[in-house]
């Protein structure tokens, strides 16, 4: 079963988003050379605590922190340490989530710590995110969850990789709907699997976070004994990028919905709210073309 969500939901969720979203900020800057992962969930509890948010991932099955740091060949799930001390030349993707009157938000970025990195590591993020707007922008209506999986998938292998050879598009993680949940059906694959069919249509109120994982090799990955810390399986180094985004459709349908929408242009249109995007995902997906839905919250 799919949770479509109302626009008072979208709303909240908007609310939850915009939190990790200050997260994102908050930790890009501490993501220097000498700082420890365990530094970096603390600059991310105290933004929680600012906006008097909850945790979604601290406590997850046992998860023992408000984020994930995953360095350089680690993929996801790392777990922050005082021991994981970043270095120049680092690659960090760092995962958060807050939940806000029990809405929740997730989203994930990668970042290079300190200068030096390779033309290959800078295109590989590139890479990823771009392949997580193309999956945004297959959020339409009349979609279905295989067609974002398609345009993440599509655009990954029509990038040439610096020095030859295939990108890995991680194939045991993916994305997901998201909710009253951090993680609610539908899963959602970054590659096309025919045995699964075409999935659930996209309808207004549909809730997806869009996460593709890339590594520079292999689509296999191992995890450590710590029973969280996914690695890929040959120790290439990957990406991860994440945005939590909603299906709207722009209008006012009723009295409670106006509100909402009151800064909106009179014609309906459709388009994905990014929740996690501190601009709602305005400035990317317009590049082909997409409009995204006005920010419930301005
Ligand atoms: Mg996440
Ligand atoms: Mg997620």
């Amino acid at each position: 079963m799919v949770q479509i969500k109302n626009p008072e939901q979208i709303a909240k969720m908007r609310e939850a988003g915009l939190v990790v979203a200050a997260i994102h900020a908050a930790t890009r800057e501490a993501a220097v050379p000498g700082a420890t992962t365990k530094d970096l969930d603390q600059v991310a509890r105290k933004v929680l605590a600012e906006h008097g948010a909850k945790p979604n991932f601290l406590g997850y099955g046992g998860f023992p922190a408000t984020i994930c740091t995953s360095v350089n060949e680690v993929v996801v799930h790392g777990i922050p340490s005082d021991d994981v001390v970043l270095k120049d030349g680092d690659v960090i993707s760092i995962d958060c989530g807050a939940i806000i009157d029990g809405w929740h938000g997730d989203a994930a970025y990668t970042a290079f710590v300190g200068s030096g990195h390779s033309p290959e590591l800078i295109e590989l993020s590139r890479v990823t995110e771009e392949s997580m707007w193309a999956g945004i922008a297959a959020m339409k209506q009349g979609n279905r969850l295989v067609d974002v999986s398609r345009a993440i998938e599509t655009y990954i292998r029509r990038q040439p990789k610096p020095g030859g050879g295939k990108y890995g598009i991680i194939e045991d993680y993916g994305g997901h709907g998201i909710g009253t949940e951090m993680h609610m059906d539908p899963h959602l694959l970054n590659y096309v699997d025919r045995k699964r069919g075409k999935g659930p249509k996209l309808v207004p109120g549909f809730c997806l976070a869009i996460e593709p994982m890339v590594s520079l090799g292999t689509p296999r990955t191992k995890v450590l004994s710590d029973d969280w810390t996914v690695i890929t399986t040959d120790g290439t180094w990957s990406s991860h990028w994440e945005h939590s985004v909603a299906l709207t459709e722009q209008g006012p349908t009723d009295g409670t919905w106006s509100s909402h929408w009151e800064h909106s242009v009179a014609l309906t249109e459709q388009g994905p709210l990014v929740l996690t995007a501190p601009d709602g995902g305005r400035a990317k997906p317009a590049e082909p073309g997409i409009t995204a839905a006005p920010d419930p919250l301005a």
